[in-house]
């Protein structure tokens, strides 16, 4: 049997979160941006890349391997095409900063094709198309990761030689439809659900795990060993294909991107380093805006008027799962695990917010 879960109102948690990012030396507006962007995260069914990524940034606070109050450093402005360093600063914080930076730029040129090398954890790259889409612009995020033993095996492979790559596309939405939303980890899933399941006692469902002889199983321990020789790999989705986009990801993202890639000369630091190659363009400078309106809104109708294949499961448009966990969990509270919440607690106490206060935060209305 699994422990019930706490239910947590979106405004205590991000109250606790804040300050205990403040304890563990972010700046106030930086702990608020990183703790919003991780409450949001789990407001949107996203609970991999939610509060549960505390543990580990406050350890990596701890080996320097991240560095709070970090903003974006622009290296190079070739107009359409910029390169920023994230300095190993918080992810959310250098992604929300890169995020305005192109937004500004592709409303003068139309489009900008931007690098971002060398942040740390960018947490929900859904985030960053939201804010484009929300700007009127479509987004382009192709991101790798490296300072951490690879996760993925490729197509055909029993050992990782990827991380799990997040590819997302963000396209404005209309008067009658919400943009649409693709975010997605080239793996089978993102390395934090399995950590979910783990913490949950929850097996993973088939075919997603190999162990480290490269054969099936659902125990999510095998990612999480003791020994590095034993771990195991996640498999990429869609078989070849969704492995070719994991290794294009790597590829735009890790050489284009400038932050390097996943081979074993970056595994050295010990962190959750991300590069990001983001393409944004401004759909006014390529058509009509009453006109693409009115071809989203009609494809929409379309596809979405396919007869469901099973009844009650009404074909969705991506970025719709996401609003409807949104929706549920404003009106009933962020869902936690005692696993995950514990270990968020000790992070507390070793950044100095004690059980008590912490406890105080939540209890307050
Ligand atoms: P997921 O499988 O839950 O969703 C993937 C996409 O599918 C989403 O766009 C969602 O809207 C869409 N979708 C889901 N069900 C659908 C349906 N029935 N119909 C239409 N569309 C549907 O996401 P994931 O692959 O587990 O990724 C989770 C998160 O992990 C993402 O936010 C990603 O950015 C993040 N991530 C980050 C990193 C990093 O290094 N920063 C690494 C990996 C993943």
């Amino acid at each position: 049997m699994h422990a019930a879960m706490h239910r947590f109102p979106e405004v205590r948690l991000r109250r606790v979160i804040r300050t205990l990012l403040e304890r563990a030396g972010s700046e106030p507006a930086e702990a608020a941006q990183v703790s919003d962007h991780l409450v949001d995260a789990n407001l949107r069914g996203h609970d991999s890349h939610g509060i549960g990524l505390i543990p580990h940034y406050v350890r990596n606070i701890a080996n320097r391997t991240m560095r709070p109050n970090t903003g974006l450093t622009l290296v190079r402005d070739g107009g359409a095409v910029m390169q920023f360093d994230g300095g190993l600063g918080f992810g959310q914080r250098v992604g929300a900063e890169l995020m305005e930076r192109l937004i500004e730029r592709a409303r003068e040129l139309g489009t900008v094709v931007a690098a971002l090398r060398n942040v740390h954890h960018l947490g929900r790259i859904g985030t960053y198309a939201e804010t484009a889409a929300a700007a009127g612009m479509v987004s382009m995020h192709f991101v790798n990761v490296t300072g951490h033993p690879p996760l993925v095996a490729p197509f055909r492979g029993s050992q990782g030689r990827f991380a799990t790559n997040p590819i997302c596309i963000g396209v404005p939405g209309t008067a009658r439809h919400e943009p649409f939303l693709l975010d997605m980890a080239t793996a089978l899933v993102a390395v934090g659900k399995v950590r979910v399941a783990l913490n949950k006692g929850e097996e993973m469902p088939p075919g997603t795990l190999v162990d480290s002889q490269g054969q099936p199983t659902t125990d999510p321990r095998v990612m999480f060993p003791e020994d590095e020789a034993a771990r195991g790999a996640i498999l990429p989705f869609g078989l070849h294909k969704g492995y070719c986009l994991l290794f294009a990801a790597e590829l735009l993202a890790g050489v284009i991107g400038g932050g390097g890639t996943s081979n074993p000369e970056t595994h050295r630091l010990d962190t959750i380093c991300n590069h990001m190659l983001t393409i944004v363009i401004d759909p006014a400078a390529l058509v009509e805006p009453e006109w693409m309106e009115r071809e989203i809104d009609t494809l929409i109708d379309y596809v979405t008027s396919s007869p469901p294949a099973r009844n009650g499961e009404p074909v969705l448009v991506p970025g719709e799962p996401e609003r409807m966990a949104l929706e549920k969990r404003r009106a009933e509270g962020i869902p936690v695990d005692p696993v995950t919440w514990d270990g968020i607690l000790e992070a507390g106490e070793q950044v100095g917010l004690p059980r008590s206060e912490a406890a105080a935060l939540l209890a307050n209305a």
